[in-house]
């Protein structure tokens, strides 16, 4: 019996240790981020500055920003890989099949362009197109999600601005990123038009900037992540739905740097229109 109960101790430790080991690892890539993240800003300027979305801002990326950017795009590919399991469980439409093809095709596509961006220097682009797949890979399956219960594929839409790995919005809702700023109505999905509705905060993506945990359109740095997830819509509406934060400021100077403008026939033009 000693020997069982010995074993159980020894198991029961091994994976504490684990899950330590494990724990210890997130906290300290944590701060690693958050202190890189500390002292880019403190070589860049402050939010406010008229320099702060300036011409500093893809050597930032390349440290800080880039570390964090590579952790939400493969939350975001395993968040939406996990959705798209699910809904492969027993569904038989024929057309929600095919969709969901899509989603994985669009899934491989983000992936490999993560990859690239990643690997290739100069390659920002590839971030662009990484979440343009993902925006894709969201739109086919709130189709296949649709056509499995037997109702007809909704148009295409922008994403939620709260946070575009929500999926395509549905809604609109009045909305000011600070008590200063206008409010503005703005693309949202379902469940975060619900969370305002009931007078509840929205989910919004926060990620680790200078100041810690925060909302995504106040940290530098996610301009092209995001403009990604917008792609086919005019991005200067993208950054006027984002007046007064931190990527309202830089958005313009990305589409700049691109030679894109929303009147390019071959570039990012359309309109963010609403539900
Ligand atoms: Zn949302």
């Amino acid at each position: 019996m000693y020997v069982w109960v010995a074993a159980a101790l020894a198991v029961a430790s091994c994976g504490f240790m684990l899950v330590s080991l494990v724990t210890l690892r997130a906290v300290r890539r944590e701060r690693a981020l958050l202190a890189a993240t500390r002292a880019v800003v403190a070589t860049s300027g402050a939010p406010g500055d008229p320099e702060y979305a300036g011409a500093g801002l893809m050597a930032d990326e390349s440290v800080a920003a880039g570390a964090m950017l590579g952790t939400i795009l493969e939350a975001d590919v395993t968040a939406l890989n996990a959705r798209l399991s699910a809904a492969r469980t027993g569904v038989a439409d024929l057309g929600a099949k095919a969709e969901l093809d899509r989603v994985a095709d669009k899934l491989r596509e983000a992936t490999t362009e993560a990859h690239l961006w990643r690997t290739v220097p100069e390659g920002r682009e590839h971030l662009t197109a990484a979440t343009g797949a993902l925006a894709s890979a969201g739109r086919h399956l709130s189709r296949a999600s649709a056509l499995a219960i037997g109702r007809p594929a909704p148009a295409d839409a922008p994403p939620c601005l709260f946070d575009p790995a929500h999926g395509p919005a549905t809604r609109e809702v009045e909305w000011a990123p600070h008590p200063s700023t206008a409010p503005r109505r703005i693309p949202v999905c379902e469940a975060d038009h619900a969370r305002v509705a009931s007078g509840r905060a929205a989910a919004v993506r926060s990620v680790i900037g200078p100041g810690g945990q925060q909302p995504y359109y106040d940290t530098p740095g996610y301009g092209d992540w995001l403009l990604g997830y917008f792609t086919g819509y005019d991005p200067y509406q993208v950054a006027r739905l984002l007046d007064g934060t931190v990527l309202g400021r830089q958005i313009p100077g990305r589409i700049t740097s691109r030679g894109r403008h929303a009147a390019d026939t071959g570039g990012d033009v359309g309109t963010v229109h609403f539900a």
